[in-house]
């Protein structure tokens, strides 16, 4: 079983994939420095119970966005590893060859464009 792509798409990929990669690195950096920002902020200002709620709430919301792009993050990750090996650009569901036009816009897609459909339904 080989795979569909050709050393200048494989290329091609990988490359958009490092990009990603270096652009949810920074955004993930940009949101730990803004969050340490409102903590600090959080902390200037008096003990007002309302303030501190709202900082709360705050937090909460960083932490979500911080873990979505963890998220990502180890998705690309994941996908520049699987570049590697004979398996990628293949459906993991149904081991159909992704088609590279998908592939270049989600480079870390795991699978065909069904298989995804039918995995988001159950969701
Ligand atoms: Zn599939």
């Amino acid at each position: 079983m080989t795979t569909a792509l050709t050393p200048g798409q494989h290329a091609l990929l990988e490359s958009e994939l490092n990009l990603a990669r270096t652009r949810v690195q920074a955004a993930l950096q940009a949101q730990r420095e803004g969050a340490s920002r409102v903590a600090h902020a959080a902390a200037l200002l008096a003990d007002d119970p309302h303030d501190q709620r709202e900082h709360e709430a705050d937090r909460a919301l960083d932490q979500a966005r911080d873990s979505h792009l963890l998220a990502e993050l180890q998705a690309l990750d994941d996908a520049l590893m699987r570049l590697k090996t004979p398996g990628y650009g293949r459906c993991v569901d149904c081991a159909a060859v992704i088609p590279f036009d998908r592939l270049q816009r989600q480079p870390q897609a795991l699978r065909c464009v069904d298989c995804q459909t039918a995995a988001e339904a159950t969701h």
